[in-house]
């Protein structure tokens, strides 16, 4: 392999890992702002846990991983189906599914005390590779409207000085009618009080 095609396969990587940050924040901003619970299975698998997290953070860090991230790996199998059907393997594709499926590992990571998560994790998360405490503490704020990605600190400042999802929302309020719902960090009434 050549100097060349190293580095073409370092820059197809590097764009799949800053892709999955992407998705993973428009999937995450999708459930906080138009996600309901009593929506048709993702909402007692998906949304209801995703409100359950702004007001006690910290359930999500003690489910089994297999709870965690079972979701996230049958929507990520599926992707990966279609992407081989078309013949869509390359590193780029490979990055972006193995990063993303990693998307709550990091998040989860960003909510354990320092000590607690493993050394390079700390590392990761000081040059901001890894979604680090500090920055997602920026969305854990009402009405928890910025900083939706949950893989790196790397995307949220252009989704949020770009005032990306902002706009869309307003797109959608003007051409559809619909309000985004706001989160307080109380818990709804319509919400279990503990996780089945
Ligand atoms: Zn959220
Ligand atoms: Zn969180």
């Amino acid at each position: 392999m050549s100097g060349i095609e190293i580095g073409w396969m370092v820059v197809q990587i590097a764009a799949g890992v800053l892709a999955a940050d992407l998705v993973s924040g428009i999937v995450h901003w999708l459930e906080d702002a138009y996600g309901k619970e009593d929506l048709p299975i993702i909402g007692p698998s998906v949304i209801e846990p995703n409100i359950r997290h702004h007001y006690s953070p910290l359930d999500f860090t003690r489910a089994s991983y297999v709870k965690r991230n079972g979701p996230i790996f049958v929507i990520g199998a599926i992707i990966a189906c279609l992407f081989a059907l078309v013949g869509w393997i390359n590193a780029f594709t490979l990055a972006l599914l193995i990063a993303g499926s990693q998307a709550n590992e990091t998040h989860r990571w960003a909510h354990l005390p320092t000590h607690a998560v493993p050394r390079y994790v700390r590392v990761m998360q000081n040059n901001g590779l890894f979604l680090s405490r500090k920055h997602h503490g920026g969305h854990h704020r009402p009405p928890f409207a910025v900083r939706y990605c949950t893989l790196t600190n790397l995307m949220n400042p252009v989704l949020d000085q770009l005032h990306v999802l902002r706009g869309v929302e307003c797109i959608i309020r003007v051409v559809f009618g619909v309000e985004r719902r706001c989160d307080t960090g109380q818990r709804p009434s319509t919400i279990r009080q503990h996780a089945p």
